[in-house]
């Protein structure tokens, strides 16, 4: 059957194929395969997410793309360039590392670019503007590839960025993909639904990586039927860094002592206070009776109370108390 395919889709696989091959083979993708190599790009990996590198000089992907027959007209609508006030066409991606952004069944929609100049006015990441095919908000990166691994890992894991996504996959993790940032979207999270409930969330670990996971997390129990877990890595790492200072191994042992929402909720809620102060410990204990008291399983918030009433050398059966107390003020 003949499925008529959005010229426009056809036009960014072969602006895919022309910045991967100006970054593979050509003297003015040189400055791009510098970069790609600092940040420990093999050739396999430059070739699985097909990696590539706008040219810093002159209107190459224009030319190109004019050569291959396409109009004007469409180029306008495409994205990938940027119109003067006189209607003139100029490439909008220069001197910057491409990350080809796919739709759910791995067709290229829109692409991000790396700035790799060290002028910092410019802004690290930009991406193409909204089309017809690229809505950003129902975009994950890595999704149609990730979408397969999660059959055999048995979960995706979700972080900010395309560099994460790609260390993550040299250390052996497949199923990565990226929100593109920290502000997920409903549309993003349904799109997750429809694969596994398995969901690990792994930010940055800095505090808005932090945060954003707090958020996420909120946001996936709001549509409900998740099973979640959270990694908060040291130091203030982002995931690509964690793999290239403590290897591939380490990170998947970090992989596998994900936390669940609760705790990852007590624990952020313990940083909150000062535990050795009677009062504040007090108000501490009653916070994460609150967060406890919304679980609906019996058995976890037996599990929960019994973790705080020890950590904190409390009696199980007064924190019992206040639950039973909380939950009547709930309902
Ligand atoms: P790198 O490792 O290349 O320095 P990063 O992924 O660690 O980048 P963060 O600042 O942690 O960068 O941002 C996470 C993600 O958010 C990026 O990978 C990118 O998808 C998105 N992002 C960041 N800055 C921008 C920006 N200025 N415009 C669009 N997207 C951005
Ligand atoms: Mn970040
Ligand atoms: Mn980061
Ligand atoms: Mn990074």
């Amino acid at each position: 059957s003949q499925v008529k395919l959005n010229p426009l889709i056809k036009m960014h696989k072969d602006a895919c194929d022309f910045y991967h091959h100006v970054l593979l083979t050509t003297r003015a993708g040189e400055r791009g395969m510098k970069y790609a190599r600092e940040r420990e790009l093999s050739d396999e990996i430059l070739e699985h997410f097909q990696i590539g590198y706008a040219p810093k000089q002159d209107n190459l992907l224009l030319t190109y793309l004019h050569d291959k027959g396409y109009e004007d007209d469409e180029l306008a609508k495409s994205g990938l360039f940027v119109e003067s006030q006189d209607g003139c066409l100029f490439d909008r991606f220069r001197d910057r590392l491409m990350f080809p952004l796919g739709n759910e069944s791995g067709q290229i929609i829109g692409f991000s670019g790396r700035r790799i100049s060290q002028d910092k006015t410019e802004a690290k990441y930009m991406n193409s503007p909204e089309t017809e095919i690229f809505t950003k908000s129902k975009v994950l990166f890595h999704f149609a590839e990730a979408k397969k691994a999660a059959r055999s890992e048995g979960h995706l894991i979700l972080y900010e960025g395309y560099m994460d996504v790609i260390s993550a996959y040299k250390a052996g993790v497949h199923s990565g993909i990226a929100s593109m940032g920290t502000s997920l979207t409903d549309q993003q999270v349904y799109m997750l639904r429809r694969i596994t409930p398995n969901i690990i969330i792994n930010y940055d670990g800095d505090d808005p990586g932090v945060h954003a996971e707090e958020r996420a997390a909120h946001m996936f129990e709001k549509v409900g039927g998740f099973n979640l877990g959270i990694v908060v890595l040291p130091e203030k790492l982002d995931p690509d860094e964690y793999v290239k200072k403590y290897g591939a191994e380490k990170y998947r042992d970090e992989v596998k002592g994900a936390l669940s929402p609760t705790d990852f909720f007590l624990k952020r809620l313990a940083q909150k206070y000062n535990l050795s102060n009677d009062r504040e410990r007090i108000t501490y204990l009653s916070e994460a009776v609150k967060e406890i008291a919304h679980l609906s399983n019996p058995v976890e918030q037996d599990i929960y109370l019994e973790k705080v009433a020890k950590q904190e050398g409390v009696s199980k059966d007064s924190l019992k108390v206040n639950l039973m107390r909380e939950r009547r003020r709930q309902n």
